[in-house]
């Protein structure tokens, strides 16, 4: 479907990722993970995941990388009242129950608005009766989106490991890239793990080849590439 939203609030998650919200249509209907493409006007087009849930409702919300770019500049004008057209949603990056319980969920900076989207949808259903790890990726502690949020999920087996390349202040986080070494050291029985990745196409390519060290199978990975990002 395609529809004119009407822009309700901006929210900032860090000074680099802001969260956009608008009206959401009566008759959409979307699954944790999927995202929609979100048209400015003057071919100003991207694909955005949906960062809120479907159990969140009245609005939806996408969470933009602020580059600089005329994108970003466009969306930082919105006022409130004004529309955007969107249209989908689309994307097969949604939760299923892995066979082995076993889920461990991979995100790199911005590369957290599906995986938000699915863990919180799975907060609000009382789901999942799988365990769950959320492996973070950053810069450093104030690049952290959604931080409290996750940290404070309410799920029954649920861990996040921050990994930031800088962890001034963050002492339990790992130091450095999301790599072979701290999955196999976080991930017990990690060849057997489901995976899900989200990030730049550089986080999910040097992810791909970490995963293949620890002999995952390709068919236990689910991906989202966020292309667009350099
Ligand atoms: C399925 C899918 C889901 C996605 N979900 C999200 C999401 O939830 N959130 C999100 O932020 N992105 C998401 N993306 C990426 C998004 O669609 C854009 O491609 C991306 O945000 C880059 O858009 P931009 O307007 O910032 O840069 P563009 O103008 O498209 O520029 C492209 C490149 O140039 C760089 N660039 C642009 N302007 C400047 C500048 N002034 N200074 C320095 N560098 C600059 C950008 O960093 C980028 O690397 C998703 C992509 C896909 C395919």
């Amino acid at each position: 479907m395609e529809y004119q939203a009407e822009f309700l609030e901006r929210i900032e998650r860090t000074p680099a990722a802001i969260s956009y919200r608008f009206k959401r249509a009566a008759d959409l209907q979307f699954i944790a993970g999927q995202y929609m493409l979100v048209d400015l006007g003057d071919e100003l087009i991207h694909p955005l995941s949906l960062s809120d849930c479907p159990e969140e409702t009245g609005f939806i919300e996408f969470t933009k990388r602020m580059t600089g770019s005329p994108y970003c500049q466009r969306l930082e004008a919105l006022n409130k009242g004004d529309t955007i057209l969107v249209k989908g949603p689309a994307g097969k990056f949604y939760y299923e129950q892995p066979a082995n319980n076993y889920l461990i969920m991979i995100a790199g900076g911005i590369g957290i608005t599906p995986i938000r989207s699915i863990l919180k949808s799975l907060e609000k259903k009382k789901q999942p009766f799988c365990r769950i790890i959320l492996l973070y990726g950053n810069l450093n502690r104030d690049d952290i989106a959604f931080r409290t949020e996750l940290e404070n999920l309410t799920l029954p087996d649920y861990r996040l490991v921050h990994v930031l390349a800088d962890i001034t202040g963050m002492a339990d986080a790992y130091q450095g890239l999301i790599n072979a070494d701290i999955i196999a050291r976080e991930v017990p029985a990690c060849s057997t793990a489901f995976y899900m990745i989200s990030g730049p196409p550089a986080m999910v390519e040097a992810l791909k080849k970490a995963l293949a060290i620890i002999n995952v199978a390709a068919d236990r990975i689910r991906i989202d590439v966020f292309s667009g990002y350099a």
